[in-house]
């Protein structure tokens, strides 16, 4: 498509891994053995969406695809904790659906300012000064930093706006924008000149006001996927009420009522909810209207549908701000702006146990680090206060043969399993 408008984007985000904590001993002239002082890793930086009222489109995404935050460093020797990574703001325009690439369902819809943290940086390890215990004195390890979440998102631009116009190309939609609110819109005599949505503020009187969205045309067949249909239209899925445009000139050759009929038969090819949305049909054009014939069809038409019509000529100002007080008075009794719920459910990673994990017996005797690839994908994605992500893990291991392992090798009741940032007493 010729348009540069883009409301729709796939992007891939990571966020930063944790870093290593690392094993050091304090070293000081004139001391022999000092205790451990490696320090642990930094958290890696987490990816964060903010929504900002100065984009319009999701035109930015369409070059660049894929986002990383920064990674921790490593931990030091001297206690020092290594450096967290940087968060990565992403901006998005005011009302962008987050959707879950592979299952569509909704994450987040950012239709407020609010930061939204879409991937948490990975958690850093623990240097070796974590874990001198009275029987474990010289620790000889430190934990690997888990890897920070990575995830694949639809980003899906839907304006919030009160109201939303409809209508053909042409037919006077911008103009009337133009001329109930301060919006800009780009006016012209040809078709397709709306290749951005823009949005004004309607005052209609003290204390009472919307916001109404002027999107681009819609044609004949849009919901097939010709020319600018479809993908414009999900821009009036949150609109409580619609005013549709209709020319009645006649200049154009054109018949308002086949016109009408076409616009209300993509709204619902698109969605069969977006065809029932209130409708306000404002007939558009009386200054140069030919034959009046053609507005009386078109009333009758539409009012045997139980729509009102106002006749109305945006550009001369005639009877525009009848139509907006009649818009205000239909929205009070509407409900709010849709907001789209959360419907995910966060997965555990789904890994790969046959991968054998790596069992080192530390020397004390009594403690049992166990590493390895997937273990440290799984923990990175494991919430260890949510007690279904436990049992998750917990499940994992044991059907990974882990346990088995560990007894072959001579573990004891009371020894202690560590695995990057976790540590558990085992109980055969
Ligand atoms: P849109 O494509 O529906 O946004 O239509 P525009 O607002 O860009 O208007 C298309 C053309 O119709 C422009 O040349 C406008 O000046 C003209 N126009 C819009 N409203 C009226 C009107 O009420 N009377 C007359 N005579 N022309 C109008
Ligand atoms: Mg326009």
């Amino acid at each position: 498509m010729a348009s540069s408008f883009i409301d729709k984007a796939r992007i891939t985000v990571r966020a930063g891994n944790g870093g290593n904590g690392i094993v050091a001993f304090h070293r000081e002239k004139y001391v022999a053995a000092g205790g451990p002082d490696g320090g642990d890793g930094g958290k890696g930086g987490s990816i964060i969406l903010q929504a900002t009222e100065s984009m319009s489109t999701l035109m930015d995404f369409r070059y660049k695809r894929k986002y990383v935050a920064g990674s921790g460093m490593d931990g030091q020797s001297c206690r020092k904790t290594g450096k967290d990574g940087e968060n990565l703001l992403i901006r998005v325009p005011v009302g962008t659906v987050v959707r879950d690439a592979e299952t569509g369902e909704v994450m987040k819809d950012l239709s407020d300012l609010e930061p939204y943290v879409l991937c948490k940086g990975g958690r850093g390890g623990w240097g070796n000064m974590h874990f001198a215990t009275p029987t474990r004195q010289v620790p000889h390890f430190a934990k690997a930093g888990l890897p920070g979440e990575a995830h694949d998102v639809i980003l899906e631009l839907k304006l919030l706006a009160d109201v939303g116009l409809v209508g053909f190309p042409n037919v006077g939609k911008s103009t009337l924008l133009s001329v109930v609110s301060k919006a800009q819109p780009k006016i012209a005599n040809y078709h397709f000149t709306t290749l951005f949505p823009n949005l004004g503020v309607v005052y209609v009187e003290d204390g009472v006001s919307f916001v109404m969205a002027d999107i681009p045309g819609i044609i004949e067949g849009a919901s097939e996927g010709a020319g600018l249909g479809h993908d414009f239209l999900r821009h009036i899925d949150r609109c409580r009420l619609l005013v549709h445009v209709v020319d009645v000139s006649g200049c154009e050759g054109r018949d308002p009522v086949a016109d009408f009929d076409a616009i209300n038969e993509e709204l619902k090819q698109y969605s069969g909810d977006l065809s029932t949305r209130p409708q306000i049909v404002a007939a558009n054009k009386v200054d140069i209207m030919e034959d009046p014939e053609n507005l009386e069809r078109l009333r009758k038409h539409v009012e045997e549908l139980g729509y009102e019509l106002f006749t109305i000529s945006a550009a001369a100002h005639q009877g525009t701000q009848e139509l907006m007080k009649k818009v205000a008075e239909k929205l009070s009794a509407l409900p709010p702006v849709r907001i789209f719920e959360s419907d995910y459910v966060p997965k555990p990673a789904v890994v790969d146990t046959s991968e054998p994990l790596q069992i080192t017996r530390t020397d004390d005797g009594h403690t049992w680090l166990v590493d390895g690839p997937w273990l440290q994908r799984l923990m990175g994605n494991i919430n260890f206060s949510d007690y279904e992500s436990r049992m998750y893990f917990d499940k994992t291991l044991r059907d990974s043969g882990l346990f088995r392992q560990l007894e072959e090798k001579g573990i004891e009741d009371g020894d202690t399993v560590s695995m990057y940032d976790y540590e558990f007493e085992y109980q055969g």
